[in-house]
């Protein structure tokens, strides 16, 4: 059938391609993509047609994700990387240039959040550990796959933020102002990676039913709080953002940079 219609009318055999598999032949690097947002970003990558290379700190996790994936009949490529760690970093862009002949994408998903309390009680740890791994490693990781986007002739990096980015949540200082520096990392790079054809968006996810957002949504008490402040009268999940990430990864995005998409169900959160 595909056959025919691309004998017949070639550019609508192409289009009807590229709608089934728009991302065919790119290689996806998405970290913290054992579960959550990050496997729901892998997976909607690979549904579209990339290569996704998996990750996180624990091989057990990694094993895991790749068959859940390769059950679904996704290219996927597996490895451990803890992106505090600059050695693990270099091995995720070398494996994944030596495995899958390049980078195209890169979702820059991992966050940690060791502290909760007031914000003056937080000690310089504390900051060193959250901005090293939310701010600093997003950044390294960008730098690292840079040169091979160019190679070629473009990409797309996608950060995820939070809508604590905007309107810091209470309790949570210093990850708030992590991710808040996220969405100007996406403004500070757009310009000059531009120049190279690559694309720099971020995600700002609400409140989604992940392991990481748990105290959140628990208790029907604090389910209902938060309910109150969003208008589609849900909990987030993990793939409402797979989705989104996908879409800023895809040439439907191709005139899209330095942008941040909030994905909170209507949340307020502008700045
Ligand atoms: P999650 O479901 O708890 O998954 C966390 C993932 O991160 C796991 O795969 C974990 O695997 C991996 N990981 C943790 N530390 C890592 C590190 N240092 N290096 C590499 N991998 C690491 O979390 P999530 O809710 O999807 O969160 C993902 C991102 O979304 C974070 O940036 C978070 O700030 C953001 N976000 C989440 C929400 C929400 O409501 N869930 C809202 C706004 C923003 P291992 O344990 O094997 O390392």
């Amino acid at each position: 059938m595909l056959k025919a219609v691309t004998r017949l009318n070639p550019i609508a055999g192409i289009r009807m391609m590229s709608h089934h598999s728009p991302l065919s032949g790119k290689v996806a690097i998405v970290t913290a993509s054992t579960e959550g947002i990050g496997l729901a970003a892998a997976e909607a990558l690979g549904q579209r047609g990339a290569h996704v290379v998996v990750s996180s700190r624990r091989q057990t996790n990694v094993d895991k994700a790749v068959s859940l994936l390769r059950s679904k009949k996704i290219q996927v490529t597996g490895t451990t990387c803890n992106v505090g760690n600059a050695e693990d970093r270099e091995k995720l862009v070398n494996m994944t240039v030596e495995q899958c002949g390049g980078v195209d994408i890169l979702v820059s998903n991992a966050a940690v959040n060791p502290f909760f309390g007031n914000i003056l009680d937080s000690t310089e740890d504390v900051w060193d550990k959250i901005l090293g791994v939310n701010v600093k490693s997003s950044f390294l990781l960008t730098k690292l796959v840079v040169p091979y986007m160019e190679k070629r002739g473009g990409g797309s990096v996608v950060f995820v933020s939070s809508v604590a980015g905007y309107q810091p949540m209470q309790g949570l200082g210093p990850y708030s102002v992590s991710k808040t520096a996220l969405l100007g990392l996406t403004r500070a790079l757009a310009p000059d990676l531009g120049q190279s054809n690559i694309r720099v968006n971020c995600v700002a996810p609400g409140i989604i039913k992940t392991r990481f957002s748990s105290v959140l949504w628990e208790s029907k008490s604090m389910t209902e709080e938060v309910l109150k402040q969003t208008s589609i009268k849900r909990l987030g999940e993990p793939e409402d953002v797979g989705g989104v990430i996908a879409f800023l990864c895809s040439d439907d995005a191709s005139y899209i940079t330095g942008e941040t998409i909030t994905v909170t169900g209507g949340i307020n959160c502008r700045l």
